[in-house]
């Protein structure tokens, strides 16, 4: 038998090595703009089309290359940045292993046009998969541009496997931010398909935080200054009562490199101790500097994560200081101790006066007049008296009702369960608010305990998830368009929600840059709550990967669980008794759609034996 053993074509290797580095076209985006920076640019410009998959070009005014250079650049191995291995310990460039250009150049078409400050003529150079097919001299300013076109056009299985333009352009967008906030002395621009998506003008590290990260965000900064033997850090953390639930907002850099370090991140958020809501995650931009042979960045070919000498004493450190800057930022007058030891939720406990509970009389309403309906809704509790026919206010915000019952078979559990479900007749019924927690009624069979928040988020579950899958949207036009800034990711992960919010009841005017304009929103969404109902969809794991009823029901989830009224909200007899009649029409109505229980039914037995 033959030998089998045989050594790859070059083009084949150098495609299999060019799986390492480049592996969707953010990655690009990162080797060239790191490149710029290594070559000594001040001012880089990033220009994408269709999410990196037909161009990624960037331009620097870097010091540039020889015509030898340009051509040296793109082999395997080829760097100016280190020469022995010793130096790999001492780095204070990006790049060091020579791999990034020939990987590009080996998957897609590129070309380069370069020139040294002291050259007259510059460069222009081809590469298509590898091959030179052009060299030439060329009229061209300092600096060096380099176009990355038809990324993957020889291996057509890895293109197929990109995703939709919006997730690698959100991808692109976060390896952009990474770079340009660790270098705020350089100035960035960044546009897609001719948009500016970013202009980035030199600035201090303040400054570009907020300029990427959106204009709001400066009040949310607290400033973060240590310096010690073993590491310097500056930086900022986000003010607690901002901290939200998603990962998006924390950066690491370590001499200037984005690093992700989940020890670290830990110690970041144990310094935040007993200040977050339940399960927020504070933003942080945290610069570490350490001597450069005391980290090593090569254990990851992405190099995003790196280790240390003596971590436990870094972790220390980090937490140490995250915790100073807090101290002294509550000290200038804010107390983070307000809302730990009650069990009343955020948006409650922030408002400065408690409301007076209140009893609304109708003074419309007239005994000795004949009116059908007061049968059906009086409630009779105290003076308060309500008819129906009247439509009083809460009936706007319950106007849902009358597509859910539209859409959901109420007869199922009724008839499934008549004893617990009936409501005795003829008799007046006591309803109440408990700890404005708890709606307390009676049933035929006993007492009837139900939790408000939870059970409106089973009202409104169903009645979203039903016009979401039935693409029925039911929404209410606002007066005047809500206008909101967010970061311009955040408004690219709203886009690929688009179709699904829009599903739910959302009307969006503009969801572009950072600017998004609201002209409807779901029945019971109140226009003062988009923004944070849109925050809670960001913050969720809801992303457009999923297949479309997953995405869905997520949604329905989400969009419930933060319309939905709260512990701690004042209900009046009316939406107390709207909240039960549409909880058992719910074809559910048990559990929360996340498996919390909802109500608790005291029957007269489990009563009387209390009391033996
Ligand atoms: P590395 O960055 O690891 O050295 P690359 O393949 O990214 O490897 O780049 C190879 C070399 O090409 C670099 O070491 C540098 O000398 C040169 N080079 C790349 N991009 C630029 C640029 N924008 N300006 C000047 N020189 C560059
Ligand atoms: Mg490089």
């Amino acid at each position: 038998m033959s030998d089998i053993i045989k050594l790859l074509p070059d083009h084949v290797a150098n495609q299999i090595a060019a799986g390492e580095v480049v592996q969707r076209p953010a990655s690009v985006v990162k080797e060239l703009l790191e490149n710029a920076i290594d070559a000594g640019a001040t001012s880089i410009k990033l220009m994408v089309k269709d999410a990196g998959k037909t161009l990624i070009q960037v331009i620097d005014n870097g010091k540039g290359m020889s015509m030898t250079d340009a051509r040296m650049a793109f082999e395997r191995h080829a760097t100016s940045k280190i020469t022995t291995a010793e130096d790999l310990f001492n780095l204070n460039t990006k790049g060091f292993r020579g791999e990034a250009l020939a990987s590009i150049a080996a998957v897609a078409h590129v070309e380069v046009k370069t020139k040294r400050d002291s050259d007259s003529l510059g460069t222009l150079l081809k590469i298509e998969g590898s091959k030179v097919t052009s060299q030439e001299p060329t009229v061209t300013a300092k600096g060096t541009m380099i176009s990355v076109r038809n990324l993957f056009f020889n291996i057509p299985a890895r293109r197929k496997f990109l995703k939709s333009d919006q997730v690698e352009l959100r991808n692109i967008t976060d390896e952009f931010h990474r770079v340009a906030m660790a270098h705020p002395s350089i100035q960035f621009s960044f546009d897609h398909n001719d948009n500016s998506l970013f202009q980035l003008p030199t600035s201090t590290l303040r400054q570009r935080v907020v300029n990427i990260m959106g204009p709001k965000s400066n009040e949310k900064l607290v400033p973060v200054e240590e310096e010690t033997e073993l590491i310097n850090i500056s930086g900022f953390v986000g003010k607690p009562e901002f901290a939200r639930k998603s990962r998006g907002l924390q950066f690491f850099f370590v001499n200037d490199r984005f690093i992700k370090h989940s020890y670290f991140h830990h110690a970041v958020v144990s310094a935040f101790e007993g200040l977050l809501k339940d399960k927020a995650i504070p933003s942080y931009f945290l610069f570490l500097t350490v001597p450069a042979d005391s980290v090593d960045i090569n254990i990851h070919p992405t190099k995003t994560e790196v280790k240390f000498d003596d971590e436990h004493s870094l972790y220390a450190i980090i937490r140490a200081s995250v915790k100073h800057a807090l101290g002294q930022f509550s000290v200038q007058g804010i107390d983070f101790n307000l809302e730990q030891q009650y069990e009343v939720p955020y948006e409650v406990a922030r408002q400065s006066q408690a409301e007076k509970p209140r009893i609304e009389v109708n003074l419309d309403f007239n005994p000795f007049k004949d009116s059908g309906a007061s049968k059906v809704s009086n409630s009779n509790v105290g003076f308060t008296s309500f008819k129906k026919e009247k439509a009083p206010v809460w009936e706007s915000l319950y106007s849902g009702m009358n597509q859910s019952t539209e859409l959901i078979d109420e007869t199922i559990h009724q008839e499934e369960n008549p004893q617990l479900f009936q409501r005795e007749e003829h008799q007046q019924k006591p309803i109440f608010q408990l700890q404005r927690k708890y709606i307390v009624s009676t049933l035929k069979s006993g007492l009837l305990l139900v939790n408000q928040q939870r059970a409106h988020e089973r009202i409104l579950f169903e009645q979203l998830s039903k016009q979401l899958s039935k693409n029925h949207a039911v929404s209410q036009q606002l007066l005047f368009p809500v206008k909101l800034n967010f970061a311009v990711q955040e408004v690219l992960q709203l886009k690929e929600l688009e179709n699904h919010l829009e599903g739910a009841g959302f009307v969006f005017k503009t969801l572009k840059d950072n600017v998004v304009e609201v002209e409807g929103v779901p029945l019971e969404l109140n226009e003062n709550d988009v923004r944070t109902v849109l925050e809670s969809v960001l913050d969720s794991k809801v992303t457009s990967e999923k297949d479309t009823s997953q995405l869905s029901l997520q949604l329905a989830g989400q969009l419930s669980k933060s319309m939905s009224i709260k512990t701690g909200a004042i209900l009046s007899v009316q939406e107390m008794e709207t909240i039960i009649n549409q909880l058992f029409s719910c074809s559910e109505p048990q559990l929360t759609p996340d498996h919390k229980k909802i109500f608790i039914n005291m029957t007269s037995e489990s009563l009387d034996s209390k009391f033996q």
